[in-house]
């Protein structure tokens, strides 16, 4: 396999194909978690650490953040805003529309920018090196 097929494969495939090979990988590694769900998991409240129950009632652990990242008047509260604000172009119904717009969000729009940046980092990396390879050529190189 030519050196220009491996960067192909490296800047164009690998990042559409190796998070779903990481994503299935840590699913399915014992104890496996379920892919899809049907509804909010129940599970009960521990002193140690959050679970569901916090999730869903409210977290009493103290955060191991700052409240300019976790609190629900920052970072944290912002994003969820957002989200609501934004399902609300999608459904007139609350719910629907934040679970939307967290699939367009954290499903499409952001991973679709992720990609975006790798292949324009990895199309100028290979670049500069093939300018680098004509400049050292054009002095007569080694
Ligand atoms: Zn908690």
């Amino acid at each position: 396999m030519s050196v220009a097929v491996l960067r192909w494969l490296w800047t164009w495939v690998a990042p559409l194909v190796l998070p779903w090979v990481l994503l299935v990988a840590v699913v399915a590694w014992p104890p496996a978690a379920p892919i899809g769900r049907r509804a909010i998991p129940q599970e009960a409240r521990r002193a140690d650490r959050c679970t569901w129950a916090c999730h869903n009632h409210r977290c009493s652990h103290r955060p191991a953040l700052p409240a300019v990242i976790t609190g629900d008047r920052y970072l944290f509260g912002a994003t969820i805003r957002g989200l609501y604000a934004l399902g609300a172009l999608f459904s007139r119904d609350r719910f629907r529309g934040y679970g939307i717009a967290n699939i367009v969000v954290f499903c499409l729009a952001w991973p679709a920018l992720m990609y975006a940046l790798w292949v324009s980092v990895w199309r100028q990396r290979w670049r500069i090196v093939w300018l680098e390879a004509q400049l050292e050529a054009s002095r007569g190189g080694r």
